[in-house]
């Protein structure tokens, strides 16, 4: 361990130390020594969380991967030791990269024609070009913060804080689904947010979750829809077999359907919410905008938005016609085996169902 220890802190003195190490822009490919697995690990990770802005001023000639010799980035004692770390101190007051006898004179180190030709030639023309825009140059300014005093620095060296370093990568993943635009073309005023959140406010299983999330993501398997798989299937609708299956005319216009949910808009209408309106965007994306007082009204009519699209499924797969009064059953059977959980969504939903004197009737 203390041998391990100690070649560790060996490899890094080659590098400038370690702290130092940590605030230049390195790539791990290009780094001049051979590192084991594990500190290529610490370092990668480090380098995705500690954003390297370019800045004239903080611009360093050495492990930066866009300074190289030979593919590797540059690392060269004698000039670090005799404190030239920054691009900027390469450059005379006019702007322009010291020549060699400049360069000696001006920093008094002796350093070899070959040693300075590696290092100048390394410099990109980009940079070269950029230097040049400033007509006081930059160079004996040296500032070097501890990374370990950064706010990043802090979080990724305190060891009690490994929920908050996953916080830092995580930031950074946060995709957006390709579905957002797609639907927001068609639809207006979709509050995403809770769009994706719905079906986890109610203890259901993911089977009945899955039928939103695949309608949503335009992958529920309709047939006009499997029959980019297979060619020769027939597209008509399961349930009426007359229309073209589409997830619109299956959950929507399809005869059988259309009396489900005019079975369960007048079912709504006398129990739950006594102004409610259904369009076939609420049944894909349930109700996310309504007014607050009514945030118990859409909780169950969310809810048994949810189901219904789940049974309308079944019938589909069961060959069967959706009707409203054996919905109404499972409705009732799915609310008795809530009844028996302490899970906190299904006491949230017996609560209102009481409330609303739902299928009280049943014990
Ligand atoms: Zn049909």
């Amino acid at each position: 361990m203390y041998l391990y220890m100690y070649i560790c802190i060996y490899v890094f003195s080659n590098l400038g130390g370690l702290t130092f190490l940590l605030l230049c822009n390195y790539s791990i490919d290009r780094i001049p020594v051979a590192l084991s697995n594990f500190h290529k690990q610490a370092l990668l990770a480090w380098s995705l969380i500690y954003k390297h802005n370019f800045s004239p001023t903080k611009y360093f000639i050495w492990n930066n991967k866009d300074i190289c010799f030979k593919r590797k980035s540059l690392f060269l004692n004698n000039w670090f030791n005799n404190d030239i770390i920054l691009v900027s101190q390469l450059f005379n007051k006019e702007g322009q990269l010291f020549n060699y006898q400049e360069f000696v004179n001006h920093f008094k180190v002796p350093v070899t024609p070959k040693q300075f030709a590696i290092v100048f030639d390394a410099i990109p023309t980009g940079v070269v070009m950029l230097y040049r825009a400033y007509s006081s140059p930059l160079s004996a300014v040296k500032i070097v913060n501890d990374p370990l005093d950064t706010p990043v620095g802090k979080l990724c060296f305190d060891q009690k804080n490994n929920r908050k370093i996953r916080s830092l990568f995580q930031n950074d993943c946060v995709s957006v689904s390709y579905v957002i635009a797609l639907w927001n073309n068609i639809v207006n005023d979709i509050c995403w947010v809770k769009t994706w959140s719905l079906p986890n406010r109610y203890l259901l299983t993911n089977k009945v979750k899955e039928i939103s999330f695949k309608i949503i993501h335009r992958y529920y398997p309709v047939k006009t829809v499997m029959v980019r798989y297979k060619k020769d299937i027939d597209v008509t609708c399961t349930l009426c077999n007359m229309h073209p299956e589409t997830v619109y005319h299956l959950f929507w216009t399809c005869e059988s359907t259309r009396s489900l949910w005019q079975g369960i808009c007048r079912f709504i209408l006398d129990n739950i919410h006594d102004k409610f309106v259904l369009c076939f965007k609420d049944v894909i994306f349930g109700f996310t905008l309504y007014e607050q007082k009514f945030e118990k009204e859409f909780y169950l009519c969310n809810l048994i938005i949810l189901l219904a699209k789940f049974y309308i499924h079944k019938c589909k797969f069961l060959n069967t016609r959706p009707v409203f009064c054996a919905f109404k059953k499972e409705l009732e059977l799915y609310i008795k085996t809530l009844s028996t959980s302490s899970n906190q969504k299904a006491v949230k939903t017996i609560m209102l169902c009481s409330k609303f004197e739902l299928f009280t009737e049943i014990e």
